[in-house]
């Protein structure tokens, strides 16, 4: 069974507002105590309890922020992290578009330098590193970094600072782009890190970054983007309000298809070089229009999310009721959100497939549900199978069409569930 363990000097509380520092915060969607969403376990580890955390949205009253303020230790979120990108051709693809869309749009001079935040096993920086870039990884998850040096892309194995900012201008000049892609929301002291970027960045140049998009998680009721690891879930209009205050504006805003809708920005230094384009005050109007500075908005998603909890355990119920055989697909953070939120364990789900070599082994933080290779579907066939990283559902079922043939369902859990 599940054990809390108080560690508090594994994880702060913040009483100001990450964007504006405005202290009328108001929490709108708690999901209690929970284990971070990447805290797969071994084996022989099973009978230690974990490390539960709160995990809960609050509202800025101020500036109309959705973000979490229980900090959970950077050091051990992402210190020992599993999570390799390139295991994902969906991302493999969404990097090679765009290494290709940004060395076409803003032509900068060959051999620019590219500084990837978070860079994973160098998934973004490989195409660009293809298109005559230099470039220079930075990732605090020392055997992913190593592996990236391994294959050629020079990776920093540390956290993004002022000081290393300051450190690799010295040794290998300002930086044409920098990029923070699934990292950004990831950063408590988004201050801190700016202000690294602002020293590094060439002043044309150009700081990319990508997050999950607040509209998005409200309108498809995607509740399982948050845990602990993502601390900011932005509009335009609260990014834009943070990078006014430390000197920079975005100059363009698109949207990209990855997690289910993601915001893409183009950041510059304050009156730089480039235009701004009418996309920023579209996206600003479209984010009043949703009622985005609006409590309640977030109030009535709070409640879209026990509704999804009651139809999916009910759906579970009646199908182990059934006597059915219930395997899950994708052992992705968000679905340990789900799993454990909705209390869907080892009783309810046999086991989670995973094709990451990284994961496989492992159990499911919180819920214990061993992580097996695809073989299993085979070995030990079900008869449903929950999507848990269902944003990329087309592929499973595609990958899976075995499993159909032979009479397999899958079930889509968010947002409502369905049966496919
Ligand atoms: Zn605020």
């Amino acid at each position: 069974m599940r054990t809390t363990r108080s560690e508090s000097t594994l994880c702060k509380n913040k009483t100001f507002c990450r964007v504006c520092g405005g202290r009328r915060l108001e929490t709108v969607i708690s999901l209690g105590a929970m284990p971070p969403a990447n805290a797969f376990t071994k084996k022989e580890k099973q009978n230690v309890p974990e490390l539960l955390f709160p995990l809960a949205c609050t509202f800025c009253h101020a500036c109309g922020f959705v973000g979490l303020l229980d900090i959970v230790s950077p050091e051990l979120l992402f210190g020992n992290y599993v999570y390799v990108s390139s295991t994902s051709p969906t991302f493999v693809a969404h990097f090679e578009e765009f290494a290709g869309s940004v060395s076409q749009r803003f032509a900068f001079p060959a051999g620019s330098l590219i500084l990837d935040i978070g860079s994973n096993d160098g998934i973004l920086l490989r195409p660009f590193k293809g298109r005559g870039w230099r470039v220079l990884g930075v990732d605090p998850a020392t055997a992913i970094a190593a592996q990236a040096n391994e294959n050629g892309i020079t990776t920093i194995p540390a956290f993004f600072t002022p000081g290393l900012a300051h450190t690799v201008r010295v040794t290998s000049g300002k930086a044409h782009v920098i990029s923070a892609t699934s990292v950004f929301p990831h950063i408590d002291d988004l201050d801190s890190v700016i202000a690294g970027v602002k020293d590094l960045l060439h002043d044309n140049g150009v700081f990319i970054i990508e997050a999950y998009y607040l509209p998005d998680i409200v309108e498809k009721r995607l509740f399982d983007t948050i845990y602990h690891e993502h601390l900011s879930y932005f509009t335009v209009k609260t990014l834009a309000t943070l990078l006014a205050r430390l000197g920079m504006e975005m100059f363009d805003a698109e949207k990209t298809d990855t997690h289910g809708g993601s915001l893409r920005a183009f950041i510059q230094k304050k009156n730089g070089p480039h235009t701004i384009c009418a996309a920023v005050a579209q996206f600003i109007a479209n984010e009043n229009r949703a009622r985005m500075g609006d409590i309640e908005t977030f109030r009535a998603f709070a409640r879209t999310i026990e509704e999804n909890k009651r139809n999916l355990t009910g759906l579970l119920s009646d199908l182990k009721r059934q006597e059915k055989r219930i395997a899950a697909y994708g052992a992705a953070a968000k679905g340990n959100t789900l799993l454990n939120y909705f209390g869907i364990g080892a009783d309810v789900i046999s086991y989670v497939v995973d094709d990451s070599p990284w994961k496989q082994g492992l159990y499911t933080p919180g819920m214990k549900i061993p992580v097996v290779a695809a073989e299993a579907l085979e070995s030990m066939p079900p008869d449903y199978l929950l999507i848990l990283a269902w944003n990329f559902a087309e592929p499973i079922m595609r990958k899976c069409s075995a499993f159909r043939e032979r009479g397999g369902k899958f079930i889509i859990p968010v947002p409502e569930p369905r049966i496919a």
